[in-house]
């Protein structure tokens, strides 16, 4: 790190999804938390981690009273150009920390999400029309979210080397990822 080893900072940031440090970001009926998703900053704490919250492109897309929707449903140009534009700008932040020689633990995305999701999100082609009550069976499925998709290969373009991993609702199971991360068993 290039910066004068004059203070406490680690050197260490890792980039966060919206709603893990902000519930109310989420689609309404969603949220399992009121604000922060327990545990997670602790965890982070621990790593001795920055945390750069990255914009929630949901929200800036629909707003906080939007519906629902699949992947396949959020998959329009209009919202891969916001993902772009959302992508670009995290890239630029994380090129001027990695020139800077501080490092980036990772980007923690949100498993299951349309557009934050990492290995898993909702997607059906049976949803679309008037709004109704939806059986969720069969909707999460294997795939990545139109925002770390896009976040992927913006990082990719410019040989940003920055792991990805899906935070999962259930804690055990975060904390199982977070010290995979983080190449520990600790959290
Ligand atoms: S788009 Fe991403 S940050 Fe926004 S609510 Fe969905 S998972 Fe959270």
């Amino acid at each position: 790190m290039n910066c004068p080893q004059t203070d406490s900072r680690s050197g260490r940031v890792v980039f966060v999804c919206q709603c893990l440090l902000n519930a109310n970001a989420k689609v309404c009926g969603l949220a399992k938390y009121p604000g922060i998703l327990p545990g997670l900053v602790e965890s982070l704490a621990e790593q001795e981690c920055g945390l750069i919250q990255l914009p929630c492109p949901e929200l800036i897309h629909l707003g906080p009273k939007r519906w629902w929707q699949s992947r396949s449903q959020y998959d329009t140009p209009a919202y891969r150009g916001l993902c772009s534009q959302l992508a670009l700008d995290a890239s630029d932040l994380a090129g001027q920390y990695l020139s800077a020689g501080y490092s980036i633990a990772g980007v923690l995305g949100v498993e299951g999400s349309p557009s934050c999701g990492v290995e898993e999100v909702y997607d059906s082609p049976a949803w679309g029309g008037r709004p109704e009550s939806v059986d969720l069976s069969g909707c999460r499925v294997k795939g990545t979210g139109l925002f770390v998709e896009t976040l992927k290969e913006v990082f990719a373009d410019k040989s940003q080397n920055i792991p990805f991993v899906g935070i999962p609702s259930d804690v055990k199971e975060m904390n199982r990822r977070l010290a995979l991360l983080f190449g520990n068993t600790t959290s």
